[in-house]
């Protein structure tokens, strides 16, 4: 069996299929759909008469995680948290995953285990079927790749590109958190570079830093919508920013938009953070990323039936495309929206 030293167990020691095998033992298979999960050349899945939604994200070290504030169990939970959105998105349910990793000889088994339970964590939370993946050494740190697959009846699947003019633009939850919490993280972490023996005190971003480590996929919504028996025009998680996201809804469908800024939900504990790093809180809300809620547009004669549902926001509506895409400030002017969002590319220019 595998040698433990104090740093841990190398992976080395374990062989490529033991390792596969230890890591996704405690996974048990709980949809009728997957007839075939891990161990064959291939898994097989059953869509029946459903239409089948995928989705693939690619995580890089460096890029999109730094290990220094990220723990292990929640980057898995996120990693798969992330894909469970995009499916949430297409107004479909998930139902199987596939998980890729590769890892650089710093890591230890132990490592990989704790990554793992966070993949575990949200497979029993979500409903999902863990079916396979692949895992390789890698030269430079850790890379996680997850592909989810959903399904939907043709009928409920829900695009980009079906908003029309009048509808209705509804975000759930809040907006900024993730990326305030991340700056949180990101300032702690560089005291702490400096001076190891700091203790960071994070007990009053406690929100914030758990929407940035631990972000939720929002089912809840996907369900409420479908018993009131609304279905979006068109649906996209907020991934990169209100701004960006709402941009490609308005790209896609032909639509000019109008929101207003005082109906944007920020949480208080948002706003402090933002106030208190000088970063406007707005600008946290439309261009900052990670905060994983819908943003979706219904038909006006909808509206009733979400009324006084906390958890969802009406924050403007969709216009002719030729009026253009506007956000309506607190002093009532008007000033255009850009997408400033979430880039990784912009991102590693300036880093
Ligand atoms: P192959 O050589 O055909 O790629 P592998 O030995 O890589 O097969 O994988 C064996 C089985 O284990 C397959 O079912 C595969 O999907 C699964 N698997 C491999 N790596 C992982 C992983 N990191 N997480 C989950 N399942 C995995
Ligand atoms: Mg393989």
């Amino acid at each position: 069996m595998a040698k433990s030293s104090g740093k841990g167990t190398e992976i080395s020691a374990y062989g490529e299929f033991g390792l596969i095998e230890h890591l996704t033992k405690d996974f048990p298979l709980r949809n009728r759909d997957t007839k075939k999960g891990i161990g064959d050349d291939a898994a097989v899945i059953s869509p029946r008469n459903k239409q089948m939604v995928v989705t693939t994200d690619l995580l890089l070290e460096g890029v999109h995680f730094d290990l220094a504030y990220t723990p292990l169990k929640h980057l898995g939970y996120k990693a798969v948290v992330v894909n469970l959105s995009d499916v949430y998105a297409m107004n479909a349910v998930p139902r199987q995953i596939t998980v890729s990793v590769g890892v650089s000889s710093r890591f230890r088994v132990e490592h990989l285990e704790e990554l793992y339970e966070g993949i575990r964590l949200a497979c029993d939370h979500y409903g999902v079927d863990l079916v396979g993946g692949d895992t390789s050494a890698s030269y430079s740190g850790m890379v996680i790749s997850v592909t989810a697959l959903g399904r939907a009846s043709r009928e409920e699947l829900v695009y980009r590109d079906g908003a029309r003019e009048n509808d209705v633009i509804c975000v759930t939850g809040d907006l900024g958190g993730a990326y305030m919490g991340l700056q949180v993280l990101k300032r702690e972490n560089k005291i702490f570079q400096q001076d190891p023996k700091f203790q960071p005190d994070l007990s009053k971003y406690e929100y914030i830093v758990g929407r940035q480590l631990k972000p939720e996929a929002r089912r809840d919504i996907i369900q409420l919508l479908k018993e009131k028996g609304v279905k979006p025009s068109s649906m996209i998680d907020i991934s990169d920013g209100l701004s960006s996201d709402l941009l490609h809804l308005c790209h896609r469908s032909g639509t000019g938009c109008r929101i207003y800024q005082d109906k944007v939900p920020i949480d208080a504990e948002t706003a402090a953070a933002a106030e208190e790093m000088k970063i406007e809180p707005l600008i946290a809300a439309l261009s900052g990323g990670e905060d994983y809620e819908l943003l979706f547009t219904v038909s006006p004669k909808d509206m009733d039936k979400l009324a006084s549902r906390p958890q969802i926001t009406p924050v403007g509506f969709m216009t002719p495309a030729e009026k253009g895409r506007l956000l309506v400030t607190s002093s009532g002017s008007e000033t255009e929206i850009t997408a400033q969002g979430w880039n990784a590319f912009g991102r590693m220019k300036d880093e």
